[in-house]
């Protein structure tokens, strides 16, 4: 209750929704990192997933031109320029032989972590049930708890692929579950989908009336040799699927903010309308730059990833390291030994290489016992980093020893 007496101190907080909000785990990370700089130590940091690679050309001069025009300096469209979504509706079309035409249609996001971030609050009602990734993206969950949703853990088990087991589900969880969010190519653990997985999942949500959102921001990051895959190569996906395609990972281009979102055409106009009662939408000059980006071809990083990845790869399994060799993003997944704790793990092996890697339980419980790797620096860095972990006789045996040990 409001307490209205003169003179007493006025002491405003945050919603209980935010007190809810899960803490920020890297801090503690962060610290360390400032002490081993302190100490003159060089890092070399796996921890960031953001591109090192500039942003294109090509894509540098749509921008600079685009902000010389002074009709983009006014409110942009909020659903996205008509050529920004030609652009990303062409994109569906060539990357994935999605006709966006049919029944489906495209809005533009400020990245996609914002459209993510808003779809628990437009579509779900207090109480609805949120199927969220453990291990996954933190934000999924966040989104749930704003939305007064309830986030319910989707386990990602190695034994499965890292795939989402629904006949392990209790039938009242499915019941109450508005929306899944899925992600593959997936963050952390690197795990892709085929489509014929896609088309069970989708059988499964038209059955249990379950809304899929599809978080595809690393769809043509994979290894295996197959091509990207869009839950809407399914026909009739959208009448229960939204997806979101991020420009960030695909261009170079995190520090932008655009992305798009695709799906039944109720769909994206219901999260659309929502949407307008908050942002003004994207830049015009960025929608220009994003237009560029999705009309070029996807350029050669993508072997430069690769090739780091086997720099990576090849150095830690050498090791005895336990890697989970999943073929997509540019992230890679390694498995500690059992009861090794993924934050004093991580902490260690900072302050004994140098070395920097993400602590597995920041991406949930599931992720306990696990740490991941971003390739997001030079190939040079990365083989200095498995010399500094395979010659460096100290640390070699002092990371041996953990392995075989475990930590306490
Ligand atoms: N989804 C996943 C799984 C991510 O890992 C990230 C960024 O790291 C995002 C979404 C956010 O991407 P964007 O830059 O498009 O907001």
């Amino acid at each position: 209750m409001k307490d209205n007496r003169k003179g007493r101190r006025v002491v405003v907080t945050a919603s209980e929704r935010v007190s809810m909000l899960p803490p920020y785990l890297f801090a503690e990370i962060d610290r360390q990192k400032e002490a081993a700089l302190k100490k003159g130590m060089e890092l070399i940091d796996f921890g960031i997933g953001d591109p090192d690679m500039p942003t294109p050309e090509h894509i540098l001069r749509a921008a600079r031109d685009a902000v010389e025009v002074p009709a983009y300096h006014r409110y942009p469209k909020g659903t996205g320029s008509e050529f920004f979504r030609e652009a990303a509706r062409n994109w569906m079309r060539e990357q994935f032989g999605v006709a966006v035409e049919d029944g489906l249609d495209v809005g533009a996001v400020i990245g996609t972590k914002e459209g993510l971030a808003h779809v628990p609050i437009f579509f779900c009602n207090p109480g609805d049930i949120v199927l969220v990734p453990n291990p996954g993206y933190p934000v999924y969950r966040a989104s749930a708890i704003l939305a007064d949703a309830v986030p319910v853990d989707l386990p990602l088990q190695r034994e499965n692929g890292f795939l989402p087991d629904f006949g392990a589900m209790a039938r009242e969880v499915v019941a109450g579950t508005r929306l899944v969010f899925l992600n593959y190519p997936n963050n952390p653990t690197g795990a892709v989908i085929t489509l014929d997985q896609i088309q069970r999942i989708v059988e499964w949500a038209r059955r249990e009336d379950v809304l899929i959102i599809s978080d595809n921001s690393y769809s043509h990051i994979r290894f295996d040799g197959r091509p990207p895959a869009s839950f809407l190569q399914i026909p009739g996906a959208g009448d229960v699927c939204l997806e979101f395609h991020s420009l960030s990972k695909t261009f170079n281009m995190t520090g932008w903010r655009i992305g798009f979102v695709v799906g039944g055409t109720n769909l994206v106009r219901a999260f659309m309308g929502a949407k307008e009662n908050i942002d003004s939408g994207v830049f015009t000059a960025i929608q220009k730059a994003g237009e560029a980006a999705l009309r070029s071809n996807i350029a050669g990083y993508f072997d430069i990833y690769a090739r780091r990845r086997e720099v990576l790869v090849a150095g830690l399994k050498k090791l005895d390291w336990d890697v989970c060799d999943s073929p997509g993003t540019f992230y890679v997944w390694v498995r500690l030994p059992r009861g090794t704790e993924s934050m004093t793990f991580a902490r260690k092996l900072i302050s004994h290489t140098g070395i920097i890697v993400t602590p597995g339980s920041g991406f949930g419980t599931f992720g306990e016992g696990y740490v991941r790797f971003a390739l997001t620096i030079p190939e040079d860095s990365i083989h200095q980093a498995v010399g500094r972990l395979e010659q460096k006789e100290l640390y070699s045996h002092r990371i041996k020893a953990w392995l075989k040990k475990g930590m306490k």
